[in-house]
């Protein structure tokens, strides 16, 4: 499995330490196997340790979070931060708000942040954070019971120029403007210490759009250069119907593709003339209902239950988008078998390392997540830039700064892969790219 000795005693002493940590341990398994050409010809990685420090985290927050129901019954959640490299800039990374939530998915998640960050070429470290609080089924005051009592704790380890979160699964406008009132009551500060804040407060306009459209342009750029290719005339299927899935689904129709599915973690529609986005709007962002109301509006649609199923439909280009592992081996065969020519990830490792392998050595475009997901992030960034300077900058703008940075990430990506000797190890190409940046500045900032 490992070339080098030194790679593989630092993954045998992570996976002693981090016994049933699974996601955790994938995510770094995938990350430490990829580095390795980059560590075997920089000696001053093992050297200096870099790697040891680069795994594990800065630091680790976990704390209790109570708050009342609306039938007046006390909850008891637990929350969770983890700042885990700061080398090149402030903590950042969102918020994950779902019941499966635990030490392993905030560690796995903040740890292909630290290189996502990097990639976009913002100043940003690397973190992540949440809860086992479900949002499913609350009212809009248990919400804000919910995320008051979340920030009265985390507010006291964050700040603008310290650790700055955002929105994940479960956390969208509505939590963010809870969060950040609660912070700025606590605090009696007004400073972008969250991202994905409402227009009216603070927050940059395409940033609710931004992962979605990020993901479409690092896709189209990759379609050009591999396949001298477009997305027109393509069929598209999307995992998920939240914020990622329903504004990648508005970009690939922008750029002539035809969208037939979207899922929820139910089941999935399947829509032979293409998605209507509006209805799909309707249904998620306004009665925040289920995925299979698709089909009381739309004759003709069809509900599938079972979201896996998903990836039995024949189509050109698949875009996972809901969660972690949701593609494993046996789907990404499925997808080759029936012609897929790109698979590119706007979730965060949806495919299994298995899955990405077998999409690489069959050379299909494969957009890892901490590369083709990050404009969210990079979106993130530019709110941070438009708070520091008290200035708004208009959507054309911040949508065109959003282009050329995916632009800019697919080729540092393809350019890193094609020096290693295979331009479609993608995998690799995402991995030393975002690493090389950060161990330089680990480097640079003496023994911590
Ligand atoms: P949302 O909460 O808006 O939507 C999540 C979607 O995924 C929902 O449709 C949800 O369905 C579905 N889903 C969740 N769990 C499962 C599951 N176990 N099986 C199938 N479907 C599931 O989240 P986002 O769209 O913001 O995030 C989606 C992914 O994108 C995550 O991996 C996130 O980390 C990643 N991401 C998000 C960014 C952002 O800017 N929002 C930035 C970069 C990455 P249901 O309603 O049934 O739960």
């Amino acid at each position: 499995m490992f070339q080098s000795q030194y790679v593989k005693k630092v993954y045998d002493d992570l996976a002693e330490k981090s016994k049933g940590e699974t996601e955790f341990l994938q995510a770094a398994l995938e990350i430490l196997e990829s580095l390795e050409p980059y560590v075997l010809s920089h000696p001053e990685i093992e050297k200096n340790k870099i790697l040891e420090r680069f795994v594990e985290p800065e630091r680790f927050v976990q704390f209790r979070v109570a708050w009342v129901d609306d039938k007046g019954e006390i909850q008891i959640n637990r929350g969770y931060r983890v700042q885990y490299n700061s080398s090149i800039g402030p903590y950042k990374g969102g918020l994950r708000f779902h019941p499966s939530v635990n030490a392993s998915i905030i560690k796995f998640l903040g740890l292909e942040q630290v290189l996502k960050n990097s990639l976009t070429t913002l100043p940003m470290g690397g973190g992540k954070g949440g809860s086992d609080f479900d949002p499913k089924g609350k009212s809009d005051h248990e919400i804000m019971s919910f995320c008051q009592a979340f920030m009265t704790e985390l507010y006291r380890h964050i700040g603008e120029d310290t650790d700055v979160p955002a929105g994940d699964i479960g956390v969208g406008g509505r939590e963010i403007g809870y969060l950040y009132g609660q912070y700025k009551r606590i605090q009696n500060k007004t400073v972008g210490v969250l991202t994905g804040k409402g227009i009216p407060y603070g927050g940059s306009l395409a940033r609710t759009e931004a992962t979605g459209y990020g993901l479409l342009y690092f896709t189209a750029e990759a379609l050009k250069v591999m396949k001298k290719d477009t997305l027109s005339g393509k069929t598209v299927v999307i995992s998920g119907s939240g914020n990622v899935a329903i504004y990648a689904c508005e970009k690939a129709t922008q750029l002539g593709a035809k969208v037939v599915a979207l899922s929820d973690s139910n089941g999935y529609i399947y829509d032979k003339n293409g998605i209507q986005l509006d209805v799909v709007k309707e249904i998620k962002e306004v009665r925040r209902g289920r995925i299979k109301e698709y089909v009381e509006t739309i004759s003709g649609a069809e509900y599938h239950e079972g979201s896996k199923g998903i990836w039995s439909i024949p189509c050109d280009v698949a875009f996972p988008c809901a969660t972690q592992n949701e593609l494993d081996l046996e789907d990404a065969k499925l997808l080759v078998q029936n012609g897929v020519i790109a698979v590119c990830e706007g979730a965060n490792m949806p495919s299994t390392l298995e899955a990405a392998k077998y999409f690489m050595e069959h050379k299909i475009i494969y957009g890892p997540a901490k590369a083709a997901n990050a404009g969210g992030v990079a979106t993130s960034g530019l709110e941070m830039c438009q708070n520091s300077a008290r200035l708004s900058w208009s959507f054309e703008e911040v949508d065109a700064k959003l282009k050329d940075i995916m632009v800019n990430i697919f080729h540092n990506v393809y350019d890193t892969a094609k020096a290693l000797g295979n331009p479609y190890d993608t995998l690799a190409g995402a991995n030393i790219a975002g690493f090389e940046k950060v161990s330089k500045a680990m480097l640079a900032l003496g023994v911590y």
